[in-house]
């Protein structure tokens, strides 16, 4: 065990957005395990405009313990947000992410704790059983993690944002310019000395799942567009198949018309037109995409805004 992180202060991200009722559960489950463990922490809940009581109770909560913050945002900026506002205000030496509905089991923490002082700078946890999902979301998430491993080179089937990050990882994250963050593949990115355990996804105590199908589609594809550019790939590939086609027709057009009967071959004519049409409209779409994300990124507008913090 280093020296330095001995007796180390550790944060606890948490983000919320309406969880008014397990707010007060997870501060106690926490306090009870980190206490229990010897662990000097803070707990760091991210109220992400929750239309609920949420902020109350993590004031409450703040109230009851100094040793828990709280963060409110000014409205709804999505759970990435909220994590990296979470490693931006964290005081500690190590700093441990984990949702607020207990799925990431608190119990694992001394342990990522433990291997963190024998010198690890990132713990990941990774999931043994994925818990209580449909089978729906089973499927899409997978094909998902399955597309983003392949695309980017970042093996992320099993990977989850519960995670502990050295001080120094925190600092690196921190210094990341780009507004599109996808905490768990840019702190697998980063690089630094890592390593796994494994755990049971629990199932949510109160509340549900904030996702939506919609949501997770729009998640899916802006994370494949900020670590893959496999697409734009595509176009280009599709325009050489495309292009092959066009050269075999010309030849057989060219060939009718020295035979003499260049009439004929409308229905292929439709065919061709409406195929390259879709095909260069898709392309535009997939080009569009990746213009309309550079276009956030140039703006430059904040990740978050910050209503309240205590
Ligand atoms: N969350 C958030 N902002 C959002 C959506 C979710 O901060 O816009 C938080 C939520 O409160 C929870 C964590 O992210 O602590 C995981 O959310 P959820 O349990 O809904 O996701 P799932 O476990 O189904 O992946
Ligand atoms: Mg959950």
């Amino acid at each position: 065990m280093s020296e330095e992180r001995n007796g180390a202060l550790l944060s606890c991200i948490i983000p919320a957005y309406n969880e008014e009722e397990m707010i007060p559960r997870t501060a106690a489950k926490l306090t009870e395990v980190l206490d229990g463990a010897g662990i000097p922490f803070e707990l760091l809940f991210i109220n992400d405009g929750s239309r609920d009581g949420t902020w109350a109770q993590i004031l409450a909560a703040a109230d009851a313990d100094p040793r828990i913050h709280g963060i409110c945002f000014s409205r709804n900026f999505g759970k990435e947000s909220a994590m990296f506002a979470g490693l931006e205000k964290a005081a500690g030496d190590c700093c441990v992410v984990l949702d607020c509905d207990l799925q990431h089991p608190p119990e694992k923490i001394p342990e990522m704790y433990r291997l963190w002082q024998d010198g690890f700078d990132v713990v990941e946890g990774i999931k043994n059983t994925r818990g209580d999902e449909t089978a729906f979301y089973r499927f899409s998430a997978g094909t998902f993690y399955r597309l983003i491993s392949r695309t980017s080179g970042i093996d992320m089937e099993a990977s989850s944002d519960f995670k502990l990050l050295d001080r120094k990882v925190v600092d690196t994250l921190n210094r990341m310019p780009e507004r599109n963050v996808f905490f768990r593949a840019l702190s697998y990115w980063v690089g630094f000395r890592k390593t796994e355990v494994s755990y049971d996804v629990q199932s949510r105590p109160a509340g549900n799942s904030k996702w939506s199908t919609r949501s997770l589609i729009r998640y899916a594809l802006n994370n494949i567009c900020s670590f893959s550019s496999w697409p734009l790939h595509l176009v280009t590939f599709l325009g050489v198949i495309a292009l092959i086609i066009a050269l075999v027709f010309s030849v057989e057009t060219l060939i009718r018309v020295a035979m003499g009967n260049s009439l004929g071959g409308f229905p292929t004519v439709i065919i061709l037109l409406l195929f390259m049409s879709s095909l260069i409209m898709i392309s535009l779409g997939i080009i569009g995409f990746y213009i309309e994300r550079i276009y956030e990124e140039v703006k430059g507008r904040p990740r978050y805004i910050i209503s309240e913090y205590r």
